[in-house]
């Protein structure tokens, strides 16, 4: 099989897919409180999601991860995740990971463990429960904090993802730091992108440049540049003082477009090849329609041969430029 390469010369071996759009959370920067969910008979089954990422597969991508909306909210998820293990054993797959807002990890860290999952990304905004539930809309902190707990005793490596809010956790950027060196999580921040349809004013209100966290971080530790890359959007340092792997992701201050080896799959069978662009394929239709492959595999290589060369987004102008309708929940983040 030919390996995927997009029109830039781009190999395609990384995939996220999105095994859901619901949520029981409300992140204000991600959902509106009253949803519109997708109907269950849009969603693709479990097989059907199986037959695509190995598809996928096949076509060279070497790395999955599973996202959503909250993947373990999914009902039995854990099969899927059963399932893509094989291709671990086979040595196709190099690595398979979860991004998940942790509340219902106490109940599967060790079974995503025995699944072969090692890596975790954990979204976490603020260590106050009060500023938690404000944030998330409907969650609680202390399941998420058990969660963090029961990953790292099954033996998950667990990254935390921290979404800089300007005016929300500005004062917690210490206390953050301090709590994953402690635990020993690396930590990433994500500058808030423009997506779903909150309204301009408030998406410009909460925007905290990551140059302001990293200058901020600069005043008390020695940061250190790392050469690391992982083909997408987050840069690393080291704080000297305690040895912690600090990255930042800057989509919207940063081009990491050329290096790009990513596309992501919606719970329906979209198949986007940039977040931050409009453009999608359909991959429903190929794989309801035809029991071999051979048409969901015509289609994936039509898409990955119209990948746009990288996004719009772009806050330093009196709008948001580049502004996608569509929420992060649905294309995963
Ligand atoms: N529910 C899981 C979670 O929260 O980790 C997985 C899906 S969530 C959409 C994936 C990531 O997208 C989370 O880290 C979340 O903070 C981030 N995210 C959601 N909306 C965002 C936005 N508007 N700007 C930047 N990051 C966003
Ligand atoms: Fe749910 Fe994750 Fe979006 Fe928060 S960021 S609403 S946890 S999908």
């Amino acid at each position: 099989m030919t390996p995927l390469i997009d029109p830039f010369q781009r190999p395609i071996t990384y995939l996220r897919v999105s095994v859901t759009d619901r949520c029981d959370f409300r992140c204000t920067y991600c959902m509106a409180e009253q949803m519109q969910f997708l109907p269950k008979k849009d969603l693709l089954t479990l097989e059907e999601l199986d037959r695509l990422a190995s598809a996928f597969i096949g076509l060279g991508v070497r790395k999955l991860r599973v996202t959503g909306g909250e993947p373990l909210v999914r009902r039995n998820i854990l099969s899927f995740f059963h399932a893509m293990s094989r291709h671990l054993e086979s040595g196709a797959l190099s690595e398979i990971t979860l991004t998940t807002n942790g509340s219902q990890l106490s109940r599967f860290a060790d079974d995503l463990a025995a699944a072969g999952v090692r890596r975790i990304n954990l979204s976490l905004d603020t260590l106050d429960a009060q500023k938690f539930s404000a944030i998330t809309r409907w969650g609680k902190l202390d399941p998420v904090l058990e969660g963090i707990r029961a990953a790292s005793r099954a033996g998950l490596k667990v990254k935390i993802n921290t979404v800089a809010l300007k005016g929300f956790n500005e004062s917690e950027l210490f206390a953050l730091v301090a709590f994953c060196g402690d635990q020993g999580h690396d930590l990433t921040f994500i500058e808030v992108m423009p997506m779903g349809d909150m309204g301009e004013e408030v998406r410009l209100d909460q925007f905290w440049p990551l140059t302001d966290v990293e200058a901020r971080l600069g005043g008390r530790f020695t940061l250190l540049p790392s050469a690391e890359r992982t083909g997408g959007p987050a840069r690393y340092v080291r704080l000297a003082e305690t040895g912690q792997k600090i990255g930042f992701i800057t989509p919207l201050t940063h081009n990491f477009c050329e290096s790009c080896n990513r596309v992501r799959v919606t719970c329906t069978g979209e198949l986007f090849t940039c977040l931050g662009q409009e453009d999608r394929a359909d991959l429903r239709a190929p794989l309801r329609g035809d029991p071999t492959d051979a048409t969901l595999t015509a289609a994936i290589r039509a898409a990955i041969d119209r990948k746009p060369k990288g996004h719009d987004f772009d806050y330093s102008r009196a709008h948001v430029k580049g502004q996608i309708s569509r929420h992060m929940s649905h294309t995963g983040g």
